[in-house]
């Protein structure tokens, strides 16, 4: 005899509910690794972190952005979306000759889009990596998946390309409406090998004030430099997990 029927469906249903539970987590969580191997922070042994930017290029905030961090003499690296450098080529030309990375973030960045298939996926990529070829002379190495979303397709789409998933341990969540105070207190905890994330593009589906973003970075790294934290390119903080094939932890 088998055991009750009703037991048996409660069995069931929990089954199904964590192997839900276990997908939306590998989905929805910007560090999680279930679908792909996701870079989402550098080794915790050092003093370094590597602040990136993600949305651009636009114009108006990201030279901005370029100004306070030449001033400053900071490497950080930019998440670009292919529609936006096929408006602003110049703007993207200008980042890759500051010394900064360029990474791949989709063309239409597309909040959405995460259960689409595979096709759309890889010509996301590829539009955006053809687009960024035309103009620096080099195909991202990075991908960063928009919102830190991604599916089984995202990953096969990126790992087709030679590309690495990378999202973050830390968000000033500065795409949305935010304050300098809110950023500030967000971040008020990196520490080395940290993957901060900023924006100094405007999503096209979440309208805010970029301003706010460009009050903070200079206050923000003032603040981690008196912290004796230092600055590096994202490749150069990962670069030795991503060679060992130990991304996650
Ligand atoms: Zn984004």
């Amino acid at each position: 005899m088998g055991m009750p029927m009703g037991v048996g469906i409660v069995a069931a249903s929990g089954v199904f509910l964590a192997a839900g539970a276990v997908g939306l987590y590998g989905t929805f969580v910007p560090q999680s690794s279930l679908w792909c191997r996701n870079t989402w922070h550098g080794p915790r042994a050092g003093d370094r972190v590597a602040l990136t930017f993600d949305d651009g290029p636009s114009p108006g905030y990201t030279d901005r952005v370029l100004e306070i961090l030449a001033r400053q003499r900071v490497p950080a690296s930019f998440f670009v979306i292919g529609r936006n450098v096929e408006k602003s080529p110049n703007l993207l030309r200008r980042v890759h000759d500051a010394g900064h990375l360029v990474g791949n973030h989709t063309f239409d960045h597309h909040h959405f889009a995460v259960f689409r298939g595979y096709r759309y996926w890889l010509d996301q990529l590829e539009r955006t990596s053809n687009i960024v070829e035309r103009t620096i002379g080099q195909r991202p190495r990075y991908f960063r998946p928009p919102v830190g979303i991604k599916f089984i397709f995202t990953a096969m789409a990126a790992r087709r390309l030679g590309q690495t998933v990378v999202t973050w341990s830390q968000s000033a969540r500065d795409g949305v409406a935010t304050s300098v105070d809110r950023i500030m207190a967000r971040l008020a905890n990196v520490t080395g090998g940290d993957i901060i994330t900023l924006h100094d593009g405007i999503d096209p589906h979440s309208p805010r004030r970029p301003e706010i973003t460009l009050e903070a970075l200079p206050i923000l790294i003032e603040q981690l430099r008196t912290r004796g934290l230092e600055f590096a390119r994202l490749d150069e903080l990962i670069a030795d997990q991503v060679a060992a094939g130990d991304a996650r932890t």
